[in-house]
């Protein structure tokens, strides 16, 4: 699949729920409303489609959410999936969680050629960990992280950089995933969504985080790349990596090989842009397969250049009007 500009699509990302255990405050706002059950596509019509893309040339899916782990059925989509991790199809089957339930599930996940995940979390400290998530629970995030690491899984931390709430524990935290051998990655606030608040408060540009690390830390630049939008250093005194995902302050999309699917069947072609196709529709539509590859080929002819992001002192609202939840980031 190469859409217009000659970027060969291999991943897609897919969003099983927009629902959430959490509130972190930089995602959701307190109050958020959620779709209604029939909304979504089943766990079938989700393999469905993931499966098409497989045939189609994807090579990598991640299941994201909203919390992938809350979605009833989740661990079956996963055991669908596997089938692509056996046949060879598939190099690789990942998701993105917020931890709350990964112990329940680290093991299955990894006994389904899971070989990696992504864990959310944004500092070490309870207090802070709830100011954030609004409804989460350290504990029961730092026990999946254990069930995980019994598990063999691979552990990146995903954590958001936020000015004046956990820029003061970044280092420490490098340190504690050096000692679980964790990579770590952080993140910039995107603007996603209306969260009821002013996100450019929180924004921490990453190169000073980063300047600031390299007093503790000797990062050198890595040789591993995805693709994306992180930007990889390897950590001497750990022998772990660290990843900075820049979308704000800077541009990664020539190298883009990614679409987004989301739980009601919307395929975003980017991120930072609301532009989609709905697969939905076409699924259930009269041509079945061949309507569904059809919808496909107009989100690949309609893959936009790049995102439009902006983040600027004094705006009034998000650039995008959708919420991380709704594609999973
Ligand atoms: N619930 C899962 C989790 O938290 O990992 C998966 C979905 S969550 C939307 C995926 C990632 O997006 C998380 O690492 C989260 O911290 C990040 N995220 C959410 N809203 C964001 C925003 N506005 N800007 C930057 N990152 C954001
Ligand atoms: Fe939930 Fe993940 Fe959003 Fe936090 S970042 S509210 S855990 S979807």
């Amino acid at each position: 699949m190469q859409d217009v500009f000659g970027r060969t699509i291999t991943y897609l990302r897919v969003s099983v729920t927009d629902k959430c255990d959490f509130r972190c405050f930089y995602c959701m706002a307190e109050d958020m409303t959620f779709l209604p059950r029939q909304d979504l596509l089943s766990i079938e019509e989700l393999d469905a489609v993931c499966s098409r893309f497989v045939e189609r040339g994807v090579t990598k899916i991640r299941i994201t959410g909203g919390e992938p782990l809350v979605r009833r059925g989740v661990m079956d989509l996963m055991q669908k999936l596997s089938r692509h991790r056996q046949s060879g199809a598939l190099r690789e089957l990942t998701l993105t969680t917020n931890g709350s339930q990964l112990a329940k599930h680290a093991a299955e996940l990894k006994a389904l050629g899971v070989e990696r995940i992504n864990v959310s979390l944004d500092t070490l400290d309870p207090d802070t960990f709830r100011r954030i998530t609004r409804l989460g629970e350290i504990r029961a995030v730092l026990d999946g992280l254990d069930a995980a690491a019994a598990a063999g899984l691979k552990v990146k931390i995903n954590t958001v950089a936020l000015r004046g709430v956990n820029d003061g524990e970044i280092s420490a935290m490098l340190a504690w995933c050096g000692e679980r051998g964790f990579d770590m990655t952080l993140i910039e606030t995107m603007p996603l969504g209306d969260i009821g608040g002013e996100r450019v408060d929180n924004y921490l540009p990453l190169a000073k985080v980063r300047e600031t690390l390299t007093r503790d830390w000797t990062l050198t630049p890595s040789g591993h790349a995805t693709g994306g939008p992180s930007k990889y250093f390897d950590i001497a005194e750990t022998g772990r990596r660290i990843g900075f995902i820049t979308p704000l302050s800077d541009h990664f999309c020539d190298a883009c090989n990614r679409m987004r699917l989301t739980c009601t069947g919307d395929l975003y072609m980017c991120l930072g842009q609301d532009d989609r196709v709905n697969l939905r529709d076409a699924l259930r539509g009269p041509d079945g397969a061949a309507g569904l590859d059809r919808a496909i080929d107009r989100a690949l002819a309609a893959k936009p250049r790049g995102h439009d992001f902006q983040i600027e002192p004094g705006d009034a609202g998000p650039s995008v009007h959708r919420h991380m939840n709704v594609t999973g980031g």
